[in-house]
Order: structure tokens, then sequence, then C-alpha cells
């Protein structure tokens, strides 16, 4: 275990210690957000705000100091000079660090400040704009959010792609082009695979919508959780409008959910299944990273993977199933008595194109990303209008998922992210199942008999492979290093397609 205390120099010791400052401001803000998002009053609304911004402006300023900046090239000197090993941990945290300090000055603060005021205001429009279903309400705030978003691309030039910039935010090292053409082969497949699906008898998941007592849902998740490695002396489940993970160190780690009676799998279990993979992630980071820049995960898409790893490959295989079936009808007497294994793991797996990206199924959900990936690269080309939006999106939605929104809350309205300024976040989602299905083929190679522990219900072996490969490193090495490392591969499309063909296959008879 790396003590970074030992390391010699002594600019070194002052960056670190300015970075475990700033993290433990970081930690206390995060204490607030998982607060206002859970238990917090609503009039205690505008008092936290003003906290939370105390609290930003506080670690903005201690994180952009020169005086760190000279730290930063000093301790980088002394790296040179002593000669430290570049894979070792004392010269990552110096790299991580670096990118960090240059994404927070790169950027003048008039910028940061003029681009937080829009983007407040952006979102109050989109909700009104989506309430009424009505795009032109919204679209000169997102033409002016395109404008200074090709603005901050500027301050990183040189770049391959304007968009680069934008996604590097996100998943440190990616480039556009890479991204680009692992979509191109993913669409093509997978709206093959839909058609294909779409043509045969649909599969029967009414059973999923019977009602579930929310209170046993409660325990139930919790159980189903602890079974499967979450340490809840290290973490908390809790209930929030949105399901989201955070945390405040490798000890405290927080999931929240939400439960409703009539859709058990649909709100609760599932969603819980995938903010604890985001959570074994959270604690499973080497605790000699804490309050260094290589705590916290990779990328997004590396955490995505972990998420997507236990909601999909493992929650909805055969095994899994298998495994959880007797056990809910034990905890739900009466409920899905009369549901077979075979029945319910097809009923999990229902693949139903929706105009909805948070609905969509694993044969779905990636199409939605693409769409959102090609239009965000063609409004910051200038090859898309923001007026012709409403237009190119439904006749996207329509070529490769057979349905087209009847207004534009169902279709380019429906999420938030654009009106927080978010370009370049929505490709993470699809890279993490891409990533999931790399990991999986890796981690099968590895335990032979993983089917076999998982429909007995252990999960140790399989939570210590990610441990081991994925989880220690936190962000040591950069999504794609950390991936070549984990699978011996470079990041490619076949394992996902091959498992969509496979189980989906199967299913529908193809
Ligand atoms: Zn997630």
């Amino acid at each position: 275990m790396t003590d970074f205390t030992q390391v010699p120099s002594d600019a070194f010791q002052q960056l670190r210690r300015r970075v475990a400052e700033i993290t433990r401001y970081g930690a206390a803000m995060a204490v607030l957000g998982w607060d206002q998002e859970t238990y917090m009053p609503p009039k205690g609304a505008a008092a936290r705000a003003r906290q939370l911004s105390a609290l930003a402006q506080l670690v903005h300023r201690l994180s952009t100091e020169p005086q760190v900046g000279e730290w930063l090239a000093q301790a980088e000197a002394d790296m040179q000079a002593q000669g430290w090993d570049p894979d070792g941990d004392p010269a990552r945290f110096l790299k991580v660090a670096r990118r960090e300090y240059d994404r927070a000055t790169k950027v003048p603060t008039e910028w940061v400040a003029e681009f937080s005021r829009l983007t407040s205001e952006a979102q109050h429009r989109w909700k009104e704009a989506r309430q009424r279903q009505d795009f032109a309400l919204f679209a000169p705030y997102l033409r002016r959010i395109v404008e200074m978003r090709r603005e901050y691309a500027e301050f990183f030039a040189p770049y391959d792609h304007i968009y680069d910039p934008l996604l590097d935010a996100f998943e440190p090292g990616m480039k556009t082009a890479t991204v680009q053409a692992l979509f191109a082969r993913l669409r093509e497949a997978q709206v093959a695979l839909l058609q294909a699906i779409m043509a045969r008898p649909q599969v029967d998941d009414a059973f999923l919508y019977r009602p579930f007592p929310v209170e046993r849902q409660k325990a139930f998740v919790r159980q189903v959780l602890a079974a499967m490695g979450f340490d809840f002396q290290r973490g908390r489940l809790d209930e929030s409008a949105h399901p989201f993970t955070t945390g405040f160190s490798v000890d405290d780690v927080r999931l929240t959910t939400r439960y409703k009676e009539t859709d058990f799998f649909g709100q609760a279990f599932y969603s819980s299944l995938h903010e604890m993979g985001h959570g074994l992630y959270g604690q499973g980071v080497d605790p000699a990273y804490e309050e260094t820049p290589l705590a916290g995960g990779a990328s997004l898409g590396v955490h995505e993977s972990q998420s997507r790893l236990w909601e999909n490959l493992v929650g909805r295989s055969r095994a899994y199933v298998t495994w959880l079936l007797p056990r809910l009808q034990q905890a739900f007497p009466g409920v899905v008595d009369d549901v077979s294994v075979d029945a319910f793991y097809r009923g999990v797996n229902k693949v139903q194109p929706s105009l909805i990206r948070t609905e969509a199924d694993e044969v779905t959900y990636n199409l939605h990303i693409m769409l959102r990936l090609d239009l965000e690269i063609a409004l910051l080309e200038g090859a898309v209008d923001v007026d012709d939006l409403p237009r190119v999106w439904n006749e996207r939605m329509e070529a490769d998922l057979g349905v087209r929104p009847r207004n534009d809350a169902e279709g380019v309205l429906q999420d938030i992210h654009w009106s927080m300024g978010s370009l370049g976040y929505f490709p993470t989602y699809a890279l993490g199942n891409v990533m999931s299905a790399q990991i999986w083929q890796a981690l099968r190679r590895d335990i032979p008999n993983l089917e076999a522990q998982i429909q007995a219900g252990q999960f140790a072996d399989l939570l210590a492979w990610l441990r081991e490969h994925i989880h220690r490193y936190g962000s040591k090495f950069e999504p794609l290093e950390l991936l070549e490392r984990a699978t011996g591969a470079e990041l490619h499309a076949e394992p996902y397609l091959e498992y969509l063909r496979t189980k989906y296959g199967e299913i529908y008879g193809l």
C-alpha cells in the first residue's frame, strides 16, 4: 500500500495536503447534496443553496490558487529528477492532479459565472417548455448553450475534434472518433436485432406489475443487496425522487432508490441493483487513495459499466433469476407463486421500443444514446440548426426504433442534461454498456463456474475479481487503459453484440 506521506518531494507534500483539504470540503458538499435529495424539508432549499455555494467558492479558490500550480510544477520536476515509476501511485497522483488543475484554470472565471447563470435560467425554461410541450420556448437557451460550449472547447485547443474537450471532461483520454466508430458498429447491429425481435411474438410481463407491499419491498431489497456484497456498515440505502449514488469516503457510500407498489421491478428493484453497482465500486477503492486525486472512479463510463454489470449482466441473467424467484415468492406470499423461472426471466428481459430513454431495455438503450451523441456533434459542428432539432429527433426515432414522439415532451425535451449544459455526458451511458460486456467476458474466462455460483447466490468471487481488476485502482488509470489492463483487449463492440445476440436470440427464438 502506497504511503503518499513518504514521497520525497516537499512540493508534492504541500500539494498532497492541499488536495486532502479540498477533498474534505468536497465531501461536506456531498453530504449537503445528499441530504437535500433525501431528508431536507422543502423550505430548507434557499439556505442549502447558500451553504453549497459558499463551499463551492472555497473549493474553487483553494483549487486554482497560483501556488497550487507552482507546487504541481515543482513536484513534476522532482519526479523527473528522481525518476519516479510512471505507473506508480505518486506519478499517477500528479498526472490526475495536473489534469484537474488545468481543467479548473484554463476556463476563465467570467465564462464559468456566465455559463452558470445561463444554465440555471435554461433549466427553468426547459421545465416550462416540457410542461407545455413546446420546444420553441427552450430553443434560444439551447442555442446559447451550444455557442458557449464551442467557446469552452477553444480553451482546450488544439484538439482533433471540437467534441473531444467536452467528452474528455467525463471520459478522460477518450476521443470522439473512437466513440463514433464504436457506435456506428453497434447501431447497425442493434437496429437489425431489434427488427428481428419485433417480428416475433411478444413476451408477457404483466405479473411484474402486481402489487408488492412497499414495506416488504424495502426489507427485501436491503436483504438482496447485503447478500450480493454491499457493506451496510460502510453505506446506506435511502429514498429520493431520482435514484443516485454518492459517497463521502470509501467507508461511507450512499445509495438511493424509490418505491411504487405496482412497479417493484421497474422502480425499486433493478434501480437498486444499478446503484449498488456504483456503490460497490465506491466501497472498493484502495483506502490508501483516500483524500487523493486517485479516489473515485476512472470515469462516468467505467462507473456505468459497474452499475450495468450488476443490474443487467448479473441481475437479468437466468442464473440470477433462478436464485431470486424462490426468495421473492417467500418474501411476498401468493404474489408470484404461479410464475415460473422461465416466465420471470423472459418478463424482466422484455424488449419494447419506447420513446423514453430511461425506460429503455438492453436492446434499445444504446440507440437512444447514439441519437443524442449525433445531435450534439451536429449542433457543435453547425450541421444541424437548433430550430430543426425536433424534426431531426423524430425522424431518427422512427428510423431506429420504429416509434415517433407525439410531442416535444416525449421527444427532444425529455432529458434535463442539455439544459444543464452537459454536452458530452450522454455517450458515457452507452460506453458503460459496452465495457460491462467486455468485462463480463473476461470474468467468465477467469471464473469458469461463475453462472453456477450466481445461481447458488454466491457473489464473493465475482466481487473479488472486480475489486482486483477495476475497483481498487480508483482513477489511477484512464478508462481505456484500465479496461485493457482488466480484460487484455482494447475497447470493442463485439462482446456486447455477442451478449445481446445470444441472450435475446434465445428469448425470442431468432
Ligand atoms: Zn448509473
